[in-house]
């Protein structure tokens, strides 16, 4: 079927030329790793998104990982996220000690959702069971989740809250900037090539809360510091460090770093860019038997992914077939996500799926076909073409 096409993936990262001198430069330069593109970055970051501090890492679960550690998680905790996410999201938690729950998805924006975590709060304090520590809303495909309401409950309820904000850099709600932590204590966002920017590999944590960064920084590279005033004796001499905390090498390289500042120069064209197409596929998909993304109207969408669903009942087809049938037309369809409660690892630690029937419901339904900013109009065409043929 069309093998005459080229294979349009569901997602691509846009390298320009220069993206590539900047990472030329510092293979040039002195610093391959802790050198002065870090600190860039970080400023870039904090510029675009407002939060008064930035921390850049290796990756986004690592920046999960030590967001978890600042804030105290550890043994007996309990964290609660969405199980509509990636795994990571969930095994920061499990890396800590701590276990995991889960608060079923809106099924309008497929996010967690707020009411059902007031109810499953209540439902838990007044059965006596142990409240999260950290709750861990997740923007799926950019959208930011219901963060005021979220942040209204941590409050009565006491949790911390770091936004698993991967899919959402560039992405505002109630007008602001996602990752300026008005609603949380730590926002970390992704840099993997399919995210929205990308340094290869690589982390951000945002915060507000001076402590945290410092607990952080200080977990992102061996728990070693150089700072006399956080050291327990006075210094031998210049050359002394102390390690005063169990931390990780989760430092990002120059390499990562330039390539992020550079990127970061276009981040309101990757958005808007995104944004366009997906307004696009909004009115040519319209009349199918689709349900097409719903936007909240609090939520500017950094548009991550375009996740559609089949209305089965209107269809004489099944999920598989329809997604199989794109995938052989060259259209790189992908599913976002597995639910969580499914993984054999999950599964093992006695998670089950039927407890969350709208994510349950979601997984049967949902495909992501393909979003990127290099998408030609006519890719587009092709694909709302193949999709009008696969599902007619
Ligand atoms: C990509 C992603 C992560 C992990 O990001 P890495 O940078 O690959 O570690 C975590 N959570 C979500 C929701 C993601 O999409």
């Amino acid at each position: 079927m069309n093998s005459n096409f080229e294979y349009i993936p569901y997602g691509k990262q846009d390298i320009s030329p220069q993206d590539i001198e900047a990472v030329v430069g510092v293979l040039q330069s002195s610093f391959l790793t802790q050198g002065p593109q870090v600190p860039l970055f970080e400023a870039s970051i904090k510029q675009a998104v407002q939060a008064k501090y930035a921390l850049a890492v290796n990756s986004a679960t690592s920046a999960l990982h030590i967001a978890c550690l600042a804030l105290g998680v550890g043994k007996g905790d309990v964290v609660w996220t969405s199980p509509i996410t990636f795994v990571a999201t969930a095994n920061c938690a499990l890396f800590c000690g701590a276990s995991i729950n889960f608060v079923d998805i809106d099924p309008i924006t497929y996010n967690l959702c707020a009411h059902k975590l007031e109810q499953k709060l209540i439902d838990t304090k007044k059965m006596g069971g142990v409240l999260p520590k950290l709750v861990i809303p997740v923007h799926l495909c950019g959208q930011s989740c219901e963060m005021e309401k979220i942040h209204t409950l941590s409050q009565e309820y006491g949790f911390s809250i770091i936004e698993d904000a991967s899919h959402a850099i560039g992405g505002k709600y109630q007008g602001q900037p996602v990752g300026n932590c008005q609603y949380s204590d730590i926002t970390v966002f992704s840099f993997h090539p399919v995210k929205i920017v990308t340094t290869a590999e690589g982390g951000v944590a945002t915060t507000n809360n001076k402590n945290l960064l410092a607990k952080m920084e200080l977990l992102r590279s061996h728990g070693i510091t150089r700072d006399e005033a956080l050291m327990t004796e006075e210094s031998h001499g210049p050359w002394f460090y102390q390690q005063i905390d169990l931390g990780f090498n989760y430092r990002m390289t120059e390499l990562q770093a330039a390539l992020g500042v550079s990127q970061m120069m276009r981040l309101d064209e990757f958005v808007a860019k995104r944004n366009d197409l997906a307004n696009r596929y909004d009115s040519l998909l319209d009349n199918l038997p689709l349900t097409l993304p719903m936007q909240d109207s609090e939520v500017h969408s950094a548009r991550h992914l375009y996740v559609i669903r089949l209305q089965l009942n209107k269809l004489n087809k099944t999920h598989r077939q329809v997604f199989e049938e794109l995938r052989a037309g060259g259209i790189g369809v992908n599913l976002h996500y597995i639910p969580l409660p499914m993984q054999p690892f999950y599964k093992r630690l006695g998670y089950e799926t039927k407890n969350y029937p709208q994510s349950e419901l979601y997984y049967q339904e949902a495909i992501s076909i393909p979003l990127f900013y290099q998408m030609l109009e006519s890719e587009q065409d092709r694909i709302v073409d193949m999709m009008r043929d696969v599902i007619k």
